[in-house]
């Protein structure tokens, strides 16, 4: 049985038609048994921005800012155990005067700046990512490196992303992954569509940066865009839990 549905935001359950937004929130209020959580590279504001911007369901958990921060219910109480595991091995400031060194890393948007994340905008090329790894492996830092969107580089504490704050969220609520169906569209989604025994669903708008996840056998590919492909996806594995 299908117990928890966790949706990336952007592009994955927004974008496309308002109507579909409101049927998605139809499909979710059908569904009242199960936890509905939003997993996103927003930081909270933003994500809190974007649900209200639009007839979105309201979260039963907001795993926010690429896994670095956790929230539970209406009202968004921090969930300080997780925020304690990321607080190790965090020096922002030494970061930022780091990467603001490499000339071809991108400007930093104000609004997309959380207490344990730092992204920065812009055009990257492969040799560049390598650059970063380096420079950053040098000064000892235990952090990761997310490219995604073409455009958006960010930099969280190491082994902290979607995944690892769903693991944490799943080991405390007694879920099982295999319990769970996973929905994203972009790079800063791959750990948490390849942790292992979840059900994932690669919305029909995906990026070309994780089309490869299709060849996974747990991988679902909607031909549905944005919200709809949520739904043909959870749709599909609730099918075939059915009958397994
Ligand atoms: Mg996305």
């Amino acid at each position: 049985m299908i117990k928890m549905l966790v949706c990336d935001f952007d592009g994955t359950i927004s974008g496309g038609k308002a109507s579909l937004v409101t049927d998605f929130k139809q499909f979710i209020e059908r569904n009242h048994a199960l936890s509905f959580v939003v997993a996103t590279g927003r930081t909270l504001p933003s994500i809190c921005d974007g649900l209200s911007s639009g007839d979105y369901p309201a979260p039963t958990s907001i795993i926010s800012d690429v896994g670095t921060q956790l929230h539970h219910g209406k009202v968004l109480s921090p969930d300080l155990g997780w925020h304690s595991n990321v607080q190790q091995q965090w020096d922002r400031e030494h970061l930022e005067q780091l990467l603001e060194c490499l000339p071809f890393v991108g400007d930093q948007n104000g609004l997309h700046q959380g207490e344990f994340k730092l992204t920065f905008e812009g055009k990257l090329v492969p040799s560049h990512i390598d650059a970063i790894h380096e420079v950053l492996a040098d000064n000892n830092h235990k952090v990761d490196v997310t490219y995604s969107h073409d455009w958006f580089l960010d930099i969280t504490p190491a082994g902290i992303h979607k995944a690892t704050a769903l693991s944490y969220l799943l080991d405390s609520l007694g879920i099982k992954p295999q319990e769970v169906v996973v929905a994203g569209d972009s790079a800063n989604d791959s750990t948490m569509l390849t942790l292992p025994g979840v059900n994932a669903v690669l919305v029909g708008n995906h990026y070309p940066e994780v089309s490869h996840l299709a060849e996974r056998p747990k991988v679902y590919v909607a031909k549905g865009h944005h919200s709809n492909g949520v739904i043909e996806g959870f749709e599909f594995w609730q099918r075939s839990h059915a009958v397994s």
